[in-house]
């Protein structure tokens, strides 16, 4: 975690990045992941044919993945899940690579830097669906930002709650105040000019972040008694009337 914490601690707060403090937690979470996944199979790739020399595995790559039980790694699964295809790790070593070139070469990183176009873009797409799952979840996205908060010196100044991020919270709420269950939608038909509804789940007062993911749908009265109280809940809307 210190990898993630350190280097945002030494950063000025940022008020209302579209690439929202959960994004950046997301990324990072998901890149260490898969390299960790990576690193492991790598591994015991790597030293299978270090074991049976190169020239004795060449014709027969497959076999030592299948030994592993591993058909693709774990960045080319990835690629393949959203991209549909890729030059595997074993058609690309053959091409790429000498039988000399190949004791002196960290393979696996070879064909890691090959692939980071892609992979980078991977990162993205499962980033994104994780960010939106987790957005769902108040709870966590409470316990996130009490996490951030302390991360994260000094303290944000109140900022007018940009629209995209109305937008979001309104919709993930369904227009309800969270505490009361009072639908606000009459109020929130002219939404732009309201600030009141948009509670910061951690407060600034408590280091609370100007952050997409720190900001949920509160009535007045409710805002009022929450003050400057750490609150959310999980209730989860139906989609119908049970
Ligand atoms: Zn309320």
């Amino acid at each position: 975690m210190a990898e993630f914490t350190d280097p945002l601690s030494e950063c000025e707060r940022e008020d209302f990045s579209k690439e929202s403090y959960l994004h950046s937690f997301v990324d990072f979470a998901v890149e260490r992941i898969l390299f960790e996944q990576n690193k492991y199979m790598a591994l015991d790739v790597e030293s299978a044919i270090d074991a049976d020399r190169f020239e004795n595995v060449i014709g027969k790559k497959h076999e030592v993945f299948y030994r592993y039980g591993y058909k693709y790694t774990t960045f080319e699964l990835a690629i393949m899940h959203y991209q549909g295809c890729i030059e595997k790790m074993e058609d690309w070593i053959a091409k790429n690579i000498t039988p000399d070139e190949f004791e002196a070469l960290d393979v696996a990183t070879q064909y890691t830097n090959y692939l980071e176009d892609n992979y980078y873009d991977v990162i993205d797409c499962i980033k994104n669906e994780v960010v939106y799952l987790l957005f769902q979840n108040r709870e966590f996205l409470m316990h996130f930002n009490i996490f951030m908060s302390d991360v994260l010196l000094g303290k944000s100044d109140r900022k007018n709650v940009p629209l995209w991020v109305k937008r979001a919270v309104k919709y993930r709420d369904r227009c309800k105040c969270v505490m009361c269950q009072k639908d606000l939608s009459g109020i929130m038909d002219i939404e732009e000019q309201y600030e009141n509804q948009y509670d910061h789940i951690v407060p600034l007062e408590d280091g609370g972040l100007n952050d997409v993911s720190n900001m949920q749908l509160m009535c007045s009265k409710c805002n009022k008694e929450k003050g400057i109280n750490i609150y959310t809940n999980n209730i989860y809307h139906f989609y119908y009337d049970n």
